[in-house]
């Protein structure tokens, strides 16, 4: 049996202060429809990462919405989690040599995977490359196979596509963050395009008092007293953490008391993200007012909220990115970002509005340090981007635009 993820319990009700009536009705309306149907995503980590993070609140939610929805996750070691990583980073466009070990480890991976599958479902939703051929060995076995997709295969690797891609086509639909991701050559009937959201009631990003935030974030082992600048994100090179270092050290030349804090998850299917990590750490030279947390270390969620709420300004020097839900969790505690221009962050971010969209070090390192000399400006800019997430990207609506693509398989 695929182990199952256990979840807490939400009612949509609980949404009423922050999300509006009409989002609130369209997810009631549409989970009618689908009254009792059984649901099951299914992905590669219970923690660490986005797709983690999503789950972990939509779960609960279709389950108080009448459906009989379960959260799985598949079986893999190190060496198929290292491949799949491989393939994330070359579907994201990186270049990668598919050899025959590759194609049998993947495959194998799926196929013991496929075996373990043993309930029955309506809908099998699939998230990402790790799972994805599971649906070909499997069968239909009289569901439909939805594939989402959180990263952006806009010009993914040839040679990686060719190989994937008849997995892909054997689905029901596939759903992705943007449009412009959807691969140009994919035979799936039919292809949504769905921004992910975030959850305003978890303990991420519940409202916490400024004094619990301080508390959490000396706590941490930052000092509370000196300005502080924040990346939250795997250790992932898409994420571009030394090129943080680099921004943080010019940055430096104008605020000399700065800090930086990368609070990095570690997740399960991400066996990349140790090396990251060593790197990280060299690259930092022993700098004592440069920190490096991880989940490992005791930095879980409402560490997160509080660095999120409590620093001036918060980077995410993304290079290729999904979605960046650390964007919308950022702007929700209104807290300006800036951030690379890439992928689901100008969704979220007006650039000159709520942060800055940026492409270059200096780019990056004077629009930081603006908004480390101008604080009200920049609390101004955080109190802008909030209303954009509210509006947006929390939970209810993300669930309506997913349950409206499986009424109409
Ligand atoms: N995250 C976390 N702890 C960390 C680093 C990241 O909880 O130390 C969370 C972050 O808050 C966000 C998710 O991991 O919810 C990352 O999602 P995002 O879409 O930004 O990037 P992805 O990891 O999916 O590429």
């Amino acid at each position: 049996m695929l182990q199952t993820v256990d979840v807490g319990i939400e009612s949509l009700d609980s949404y009423c202060p922050v999300v509006s009536e009409g989002q609130i009705e369209d997810v009631r309306r549409l989970a009618r429809e689908l009254k009792g149907a059984r649901i099951l995503h299914l992905n590669a980590t219970p923690y660490g990462g986005g797709v983690s993070e999503l789950l972990r609140s939509v779960i609960p939610l279709l389950r108080d919405l009448g459906l009989r929805a379960d959260w799985k996750i598949i079986f893999g070691d190190e060496q198929f989690f290292g491949i799949t990583k491989s393939f994330h980073n070359a579907l994201q466009g990186d270049g990668f040599t598919l050899t025959d070990e590759v194609k049998e480890v993947y495959l194998a991976n799926n196929i013991k995977n496929a075996e373990l599958l043993e309930a029955q479902y309506d809908y099998i939703v699939v998230h990402d490359p790790q799972p994805l051929a599971l649906r070909h060995f499997k069968g239909r076995n009289n569901s439909k196979w939805i594939w989402r997709c959180h990263i952006d295969t806009s010009e993914p690797n040839t040679g990686l596509w060719d190989f994937l891609e008849p997995f892909a086509d054997e689905y029901d639909a596939a759903i992705f963050t943007l449009d412009k991701f959807v691969p140009p050559t994919l035979k799936v009937p039919i292809i949504s395009s769905i921004p992910p959201s975030i959850d305003p009631l978890s303990p991420k990003n519940m409202v916490i008092p400024a004094s619990l935030a301080r508390k959490v974030t000396t706590w941490a082992g930052v000092d509370i007293n000196r300005p502080l600048l924040t990346q939250v994100s795997r250790f992932d090179p898409w994420k571009d953490p030394l090129g943080v270092i680099d921004v943080y050290r010019k940055v430096k030349e104008d605020v000399p008391d700065l800090q930086l804090a990368l609070v990095g998850s570690m997740a399960l299917d991400d066996p990349e993200a140790w090396a990251i990590y060593s790197k990280i750490v060299d690259y930092a030279k022993g700098d004592l007012s440069t920190h490096v947390f991880t989940n490992l270390s005791g930095v879980g969620n409402i560490e997160v909220n509080a660095f999120q709420q409590l620093s001036p300004v918060i980077i995410q020097k993304s290079i290729r990115e999904g979605f960046g839900l650390v964007v919308s969790e950022t702007l929700w505690k209104e807290t300006p970002v800036v951030a690379g221009n890439t992928g689901g962050i100008p969704l979220q971010l007006e650039d000159g509005v709520s942060g800055y969209l940026c492409d270059s070090v200096d780019e990056y390192a004077a629009r930081i340090s603006h908004l480390f000399r101008n604080r009200d400006a920049a609390r101004k800019m955080g109190k802008l981007g909030k209303q954009k997430v509210m509006d947006e990207f929390l939970t209810p609506r993300m669930i309506a635009d997913e349950l409206r693509v499986l009424c109409s398989l």
